[in-house]
């Protein structure tokens, strides 16, 4: 088994992603970790620095990018900025495992062409829109500007589905969950 792989996972925001790379995390006998990626946004809910995100003031985001520090970044709602540090892959696969992605669409085919042949690129679907949308108010997190602004980013997304390796539909979360399981054992064998 050779440990230097990638598991892109992207999706539009609310389709139920990170339950699914939450469980794959959860799975000891894969032996994965999760690519902690820097945000100039606020902390959310029960969220904790350095565990689900670097939260970085926005002046020291755009340091890092001007010193090359990202493999990918992107602006990916307005003034919130979110990236992956090049550094996240080489601690992660000195640790001897695979890294897990949880990033968006366009930030995900960017590390599928950096590292083609490392690199397996899933992407988690919602079941219609409107079971989207009910996850994203479900969340009561955000406010009413901020989910118009992620289904609308959702859209743009979706169309993108099919530059993935891999498609799974999440309608019943435990079936979607044994569906990425595979995949990733599948391909860590390669
Ligand atoms: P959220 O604010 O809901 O945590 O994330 C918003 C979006 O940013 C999600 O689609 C998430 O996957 C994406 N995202 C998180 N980290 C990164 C990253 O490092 N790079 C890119 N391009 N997108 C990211």
């Amino acid at each position: 088994m050779n440990h230097k792989k990638l598991f892109v996972f992207s999706a539009p925001s609310g389709s139920g992603k990170t339950t699914i790379v939450k469980h794959l995390l959860s799975k000891t006998d894969l032996p994965l970790a999760f690519s902690i990626s820097a945000t100039s946004r606020t902390v959310r809910g029960e969220e904790v620095d350095g565990k689900d995100y670097y939260f970085l003031p926005t002046e020291v985001f755009k340091a890092k990018v001007a010193a090359s520090e990202f493999l990918e970044f992107e602006e990916v709602y307005k003034d919130n900025f979110y990236g992956t540090l090049k550094s996240e892959v080489t601690r992660i696969w000195n640790e001897g495992k695979a890294v897990l992605f949880d990033i968006d669409v366009v930030g995900g085919l960017n590390i599928m062409k950096q590292f083609p042949e490392e690199t397996l690129g899933i992407f988690v679907k919602p079941p219609n829109k409107e079971e989207l949308e009910k996850r994203l108010r479900g969340r009561g997190t955000e406010s009413e500007d901020k989910i118009k602004m992620r289904l609308a980013k959702a859209d743009q997304e979706l169309a993108k589905a099919n530059e993935f390796d891999a498609i799974i539909t999440n309608d019943n979360l435990d079936l979607a969950k044994e569906e990425a399981y595979q995949l990733v054992r599948k391909f860590l064998k390669k």
